[in-house]
């Protein structure tokens, strides 16, 4: 109940006044190291501004590994975040609070028992982790380096596991709207999916991070990742993933960015 009420008295984006949104100056310094938001007509980047103004007063922001927190980090952060939803609603980021931020690589402590029962320790080593109704935790070096339309986004990656997780496991099948097909999405993302699969396992080297053979979980993150940074790989490589991302996000960055970026060449 509590959370019904508080999304009752929670302003829509559009009702935010003037004076309580985040700092022109601010604003603009953000969207100027932001490459990806190239080509956003003037009321989806004042709707952006809004959403992310949202996102900093809903979310709780922690350092962590010694990173001292500023408003370029969290202004940074909320931009990003808040893109994938700028075709939706704020509500889509409800059930969670908190994002800790550390400065680079964060290690986590992992152990599983192996098949004849021994347990076995090991840290792995991560750039962004998100938590079932719990944290996003993300490291400033590479969020940094996302939004750079090379194709790598680490907010956007935990914010599609975010999406995903709404019903449940990170399983690359988020609550779809009405209108999206519930069987075309999982037979398009599938096949993309196994088709990935398919040219790892000739060796083949692909466009796309091999990171999104690992689970449908990460191909749905990481096809996001590509879909906002580089869209048109996307459409090139799975243009029936391209069609359902853009359905689902509501949102159509091939027809508003640049087919090449041009530090790419
Ligand atoms: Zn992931």
């Amino acid at each position: 109940m509590l959370s019904f009420f508080r999304r009752l008295r929670r302003p829509k984006p559009d009702q935010l006044p003037e004076q309580t949104l985040i700092a022109a100056p601010l604003w603009a310094e953000a969207v100027a190291a932001l490459p990806i938001l190239d080509g956003l007509d003037p009321g989806k980047a004042e709707r952006l501004r809004r959403l992310a103004t949202l996102f900093l007063r809903d979310k709780i922001f922690e350092a962590a590994g010694g990173l001292v927190l500023d408003d370029t980090i969290r202004v940074r952060i909320a931009a990003l975040a808040c893109l994938p939803i700028l075709g939706l609603d704020y509500d889509w980021y409800d059930g969670w609070r908190t994002v800790v931020v550390y400065p680079g690589e964060f290690v986590r402590p992992r152990s599983a028992f192996d098949d004849i029962g021994i347990m076995h320790e090991w840290e792995e080593v991560l750039t962004g982790e998100s938590w079932e109704r719990g944290p996003v935790v993300l490291s400033w070096a590479d969020v940094k380096a996302s939004g750079q339309r090379d194709g790598y986004n680490v907010v956007i990656h935990e914010m599609a596991h975010k999406l995903d997780m709404l019903n449940g496991l990170p399983d690359g099948f988020p609550p779809l709207p009405e209108d999206l097909d519930r069987r075309a999405w999982t037979e398009r993302f599938t096949a993309a999916f196994d088709h990935l699969n398919e040219r790892l396992d000739r060796d083949e080297s692909t466009a796309i991070d091999p990171y999104a053979a690992e689970e449908p979980g990460e191909f749905f993150a990481v096809l996001s990742e590509y879909f906002f940074e580089l869209p048109h790989l996307v459409m090139t490589e799975y243009p029936a993933v391209y069609g359902l991302l853009a359905a689902f996000y509501r949102q159509d960055p091939a027809g508003r960015l640049p087919s090449c970026h041009p530090s790419l060449g």
